[in-house]
């Protein structure tokens, strides 16, 4: 039996920064971590490939906490994250395409190529995304979040559809759709489907890059997001072990008091905070015989089928497109390349999921970190990361191998329609469907964010980090402001047990 101040089940970015704030408080701090490595879906692999190093799960930053990163100098533990620009690229079958940045000269020529009536439409709309943005940004970091502190306005453009927003500004297709991608990441929704609107605001709320709205790279892969936390709690006394599967929590009365391991070990603590899952955290670890009315209620109807699929792929050379040729870097591959060329084509891939439970023609939207960043791959290769919508956890009859490969197959050629040197330079694959997810990374339903970040969901309708039972507390995506490596419900995590500590 071991004692500590706190213990923290999961070493997910959400686990490591809420460790290392309680460690820097002077708390005696363990993490259980039920995996080999640490991360959880913030991780860098380098022993899958030789010589490469895989964002495996997440792969691109914005709405990491800036208080976070200053408060435990992140940077002098590594963490070193740089901007991605362009920002995205949207080829057409027609040859056509469009690349957008930071750059708003630029920008313009660009949307003038198909309409110059939508640069002042897409200036708009930038500007009512970013306002959303940072209005949700100023309410991340509340202890008692309360979606109605909103205005009106704020609340009706967060609770409509994505497609209502982008259609208010621009008209031109493949600009309505390359902006709506950002209201449909990790959600099983289409464009048109309300609350919609709320994730498109959620993915411009972030200042990592003291942008509002900005996305970028960090050096070595997101797992150097863990790595430097870790190293952070580690610097100020925090112990972490790994292939410590928390099978359930200890109880002493109606309080959670430690966490027993698959093994046997027995932890004890103060407060015990779980990086997992709701459904992990209160119905395998608590038991839902300790839980009240309430809490069993929001179980039950809580949303967590996951839509998207992961694909990691070693390419000999950079994908040529036809709209764009060649395989010499050029600005288009550096930026987050769409497979979207209309918000129609983006509401059937959700719509088929529904009816036949995978997209005919899915979303795609890849990623290369390889041409700014060549420590991750050998010399003269990359890695495209893909992620693909929708192939959702409740597929009918489930993943079994022939579709998963078939799912893969079918991602690959419809890059190929617009790149099509791409299916003769794979050198291998990664795939992970929303099973693979959850198993390895105990994201129930597969669900990126730990469960939709839709209206209903968010705010105070998420799950308090503030458990109904004394001694236990949630640190992870479930608890607001939900998903994406952002370390705010790690830190309101922190913030509730140091309070409750100098109250006790
Ligand atoms: C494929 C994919 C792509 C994504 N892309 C992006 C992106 O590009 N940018 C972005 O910002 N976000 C992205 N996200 C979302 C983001 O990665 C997650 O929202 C975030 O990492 C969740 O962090 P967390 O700390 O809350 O939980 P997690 O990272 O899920 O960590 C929870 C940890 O708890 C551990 N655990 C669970 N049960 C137990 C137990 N019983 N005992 C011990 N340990 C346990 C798990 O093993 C895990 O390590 C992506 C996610 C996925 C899956």
């Amino acid at each position: 039996m071991e004692t500590y101040d706190a213990l923290v089940i999961g070493s997910g970015h959400n686990g490591l920064a809420a460790a290392a704030l309680l460690s820097d408080a002077g708390l005696r701090v363990a993490i259980l971590e039920r995996s080999d490595r640490i991360g959880g879906a913030t991780v860098s692999e380098r022993d899958r490939w030789p010589g490469y190093t895989i964002s495996a799960a997440s792969y691109v930053c914005s709405l990491l906490d800036p208080w976070l990163i200053e408060r435990l100098d992140l940077r002098a533990h590594g963490y070193d994250a740089y901007r991605k620009d362009p920002a995205s690229f949207t080829p057409l079958l027609d040859g056509r395409s469009l690349l957008l940045g930071a750059d708003e000269g630029k920008n313009a020529e660009e949307i003038a190529r198909f309409d110059p009536a939508d640069i002042a439409g897409f200036a708009a709309f930038d500007r009512e995304a970013t306002a959303l943005g940072s209005a949700l940004f100023e309410r991340f970091a509340d202890m008692e979040p309360r979606f109605d502190r909103f205005d009106a306005q704020v609340r009706a453009a967060l609770e409509g559809s994505v497609a209502a927003l982008v259609e208010r500004h621009v008209r031109t297709p493949v600009l309505q759709a390359t902006l709506a991608t950002d209201g449909l990441i990790g959600t099983y929704r289409g464009p048109f489907d309300a609350g919609t609107g709320y994730v498109l605001a959620h993915h411009y709320a972030g200042r990592a890059f003291g942008v509002q709205g900005a996305w970028g790279f960090v050096r070595g892969g997101m797992g150097a997001i863990s790595q430097a936390l870790l190293s952070a709690a580690q610097a100020r006394g925090a112990r972490a072990f790994t292939d410590a599967n928390v099978t359930r929590f200890l109880l002493d009365g109606d309080r959670v008091v430690g966490a027993v391991t698959a093994d046997g070990r027995e932890f004890r603590a103060h407060a015990v905070l779980s990086n997992a899952h709701p459904v992990t955290t209160f119905r395998d670890l608590l038991g839902e015989e300790h839980l009240d009315d309430a809490t069993k209620g929001a179980l039950a109807r809580w949303q967590s089928v996951g839509p998207a699929l992961k694909l990691n792929l070693a390419l000999g050379e950079l994908p040529n497109f036809s709209a764009r040729p060649g395989t010499t870097l050029q600005p288009h591959h550096r930026a987050t390349i769409h497979v979207a060329p209309d918000l129609a084509f983006l509401q059937r891939a959700h719509d088929d999921a529904r009816r036949t439970g995978e997209s005919e023609e899915p979303m795609l939207e890849c990623f290369m970190q390889t041409p700014t960043d060549p420590s991750l791959a050998p010399p003269g290769k990359h890695i495209l990361s893909i992620f693909a919508q929708y192939f959702p956890a409740d597929r009918p009859g489930g993943w079994d191998t022939a579709r998963r490969d078939a799912a893969a197959a079918k991602i690959v050629a419809q890059l190929a329609r617009y790149a099509p040197n791409i299916p003769n330079v794979i050198e291998a694959r990664q795939l992970m469907v929303a099973s693979d997810l959850e198993e390895r990374f105990g994201l129930i339903g597969g669900h990126i964010f730990h469960g939709e970040l839709l209206p209903g969901q968010i705010f105070e309708r998420r799950f308090g980090v503030r458990s109904p039972i004394a001694g236990l507390y949630l640190c992870g995506s479930g608890t607001h402001p939900g998903g994406c490596v952002s370390g705010f419900p790690g830190r309101r995590a922190a913030q509730a047990v140091l309070a409750d500590r100098v109250l006790a």
